[in-house]
């Protein structure tokens, strides 16, 4: 038996939604890539989505929607996915780090204040973990300083933040439907958005920079005429991906409310040790739990991490600082230092999550925890 941190959950109904979209006319650019816009926009209550090849993707196109370029900064998390900076990097734009709360593990308001200059053009918050961030003081400083908000979502699909689904909240959210996500396409990410401005780059980046909207081009020549108006990318998703999407989609409740069940599990088993710190709870806040993040107190983290690997379960670390990574270093990162950031990473484990997990194994891995992380 070996017990993974995070996977997928495919049955059979999964199965027949792919295979009536191999055999239907359309592999790709379809009706199904519409369908699973609407349904997740329906669920995150936004009024636009775009579906894209995977999440970095939609993390680019979002930033390129943002009119984010050359000379612009963009403050975002060091506890977070490559990413969630390297698509700040793709527009040529600086991503600065600003430092975790060390309760939540999200970026904290009051630091990304302190890191805000005349070149800020952005702010992309991690819903680390499935925790929504500060939202409200977030937004608050956006609009103190005409900042757009892109929230990188892909733990926080089906989370909530004081009662509105995330995804609703800000200029930009995107998603991610990697394999250990809440919903899979194999690759797969979306952008949501309520603005219509927005909506249209990002179809017009997701292909080429091509438009065949007769009010943005310069000439007309047919029926058969587009026009390239900027330089986009293909990152188109298929309608077999979508398939999937639409089908997963169904289940979401169910597997939101497995992953919440397994957290309290967790949370009832750790909550008495005192050498494990178990998450944070934020007020007005229901987490969707993508990731189950401890922190090993007074143990060796390596010590534990290895013992669990040993004993079959796949344990991991989320996240290395982004700013340590040598890419970032080598370019211009070299002093930077969030101390409550290399403090959590030093610390912590990810435990299995994921809906599929049953009873069984994660009394295993609790009983397992427990022998390696002393009381
Ligand atoms: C998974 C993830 C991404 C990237 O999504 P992909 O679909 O793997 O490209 C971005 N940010 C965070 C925080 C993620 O966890």
């Amino acid at each position: 038996m070996y017990i993974p941190y995070g996977r997928q959950w495919i049955e059979e109904d999964d199965i027949q939604a792919v295979a009536q979209a191999l055999k239907s006319d359309y592999l790709t650019t379809g009706p199904r890539v519409e369908e699973f816009e609407r349904y997740v926009a329906d669920y995150v209550g936004a009024k636009y989505a775009v579906a894209v090849s995977n999440g970095t993707a939609a993390l680019h196109a979002a930033c390129y929607a943002a009119g984010i370029g050359e000379g612009d900064e963009v403050i975002t998390s060091p506890i977070t996915f490559v990413a969630s900076a390297n698509s700040v990097l793709y527009c040529g734009a600086k991503p600065v780090f600003a430092d975790i709360d060390p309760n939540t593990y999200n970026i904290d308001p009051a630091e990304i204040r302190n890191k805000i200059t005349p070149r800020t053009k952005a702010i992309i918050p991690v819903h680390f973990t499935g925790q929504p961030c500060d939202m409200d003081k977030i937004r608050e400083i956006a609009l103190e300083h005409n900042l757009i908000v892109i929230e990188d979502a892909a733990h926080a699909l089906g989370a909530d933040y004081k009662g509105k689904r995330i995804g609703s909240i800000s200029e930009m959210t995107t998603f991610s439907f990697h394999p250990v996500k809440h919903i899979t396409t194999g690759e797969g990410g979306m952008i949501m958005t309520d603005q219509k401005e927005l909506y249209e780059r990002l179809l017009m980046f997701r292909s080429h920079g091509i438009t065949r909207d007769s009010s943005k081009m310069t000439a007309h020549d047919g029926a058969w005429y587009y026009q390239q108006i900027d330089l986009g990318f293909n990152y188109r998703i298929t309608d077999v991906q979508c398939a999937l999407g639409l089908s997963q989609m169904k289940k979401i409740d169910l597997f939101i409310r497995r992953r919440r069940e397994i957290a309290a599990r967790y949370n009832e088993a750790f909550r008495q040790m005192d050498g494990i710190k178990i998450p944070f709870q934020a007020e007005g806040c229901h987490n969707s739990w993508h990731l189950y993040v401890i922190q090993v107190l007074n143990e060796d983290r390596q010590k534990v991490f290895d013992g669990l690997t040993k004993r079959n379960i796949g344990v991991n670390v989320h996240y290395i600082p982004v700013y340590t990574q040598p890419y970032y270093r080598n370019n211009g990162y070299a002093d930077i230092m969030c101390s409550h950031s290399e403090r959590a990473y030093a610390r912590f484990i990810s435990l299995p999550m994921y809906a599929k997990l049953t009873d069984h194994e994660q009394d295993y891995v609790i009983e397992q925890v427990k022998l390696l992380v002393q009381e």
